[in-house]
């Protein structure tokens, strides 16, 4: 899908998504993601595997799949069983040993093994979102993506930067409003903010450092 604004933000809009995204910036410097992985391949299968558990119990189990099953070519071909066995710790099993071995075979079959730099291409990927293509190109390449999951979808929500819920439209709002050169920085950064400070159930907006441009009506006062 091509990008498409839904809405021309003003001049005062873009700056504050500005001052916010660098206030952000400050608060994390340096951010990616919690899962291990060595090439784009792996952030694929592990961004998968890393649904409904923590980013730890996937970095516990990655070495042993990848280990066992190196390439697409090898994962295509595996026996799901075995395949489960390896990733079982990880919930949802046996549901995650199919998407895996599909998208491993659809890569095969696609792109000859190899991930494609384009979101328009990883979303012909059985299992892959535009939400998993973002991160894949924003994290693997810095190329201008932005990601959007619950926390973004939350935290941009409470601040007024979107009054979308739909993914989509709050990735195409989120690009109107910020400079293409910070969106591969973006989503990340909501994410960590998200669970730091701005807690689905009880977000800390006595000690969040967004709190004056915040548009959420119902701020927390301090414990
Ligand atoms: S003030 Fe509260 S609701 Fe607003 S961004 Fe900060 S933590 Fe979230």
């Amino acid at each position: 899908m091509p990008y498409v604004a839904r809405r021309v933000p003003t001049t005062e809009e873009k700056r504050n998504a500005r001052v916010l995204f660098n206030r952000l910036e400050k608060l994390y410097p340096k951010i990616g993601t919690a899962l291990d992985y060595e090439d784009a391949w792996q952030l694929l299968v592990v961004t998968v595997l890393s649904a409904q558990t923590t980013d730890e119990n996937v970095n516990k189990v990655a070495p042993h799949l990848f280990a066992r099953w190196p390439s697409p070519d090898a994962l295509a071909a595996a026996n799901p069983e075995e395949v489960e066995e390896v990733i079982f710790s990880t919930g949802f099993y046996r549901q995650k040993t199919k998407s895996i071995i599909s998208l491993a075979a659809d890569l095969v079959e696609k792109f000859d093994g190899v991930v494609p730099q384009d979101l328009e291409e990883l979303v012909t990927l059985r299992g892959v979102g535009r939400k998993t293509a973002s991160v894949v190109l924003a994290e693997v390449w810095d190329y201008p993506a932005i990601a959007v999951d619950t926390h973004v979808r939350r935290v941009t929500n409470r601040l007024g930067l979107t009054d979308e819920s739909d993914p989509v439209k709050i990735e195409f709002d989120l690009m109107a409003l910020h400079n293409k050169k910070t969106w591969s920085g973006i989503s990340m950064r909501y994410i960590q903010f998200g669970r730091d400070v701005c807690d689905a159930r009880r977000p800390r907006c006595w000690e969040c450092p967004l709190a004056d441009r915040c548009q959420y009506p119902d701020k927390n006062p301090p414990p």
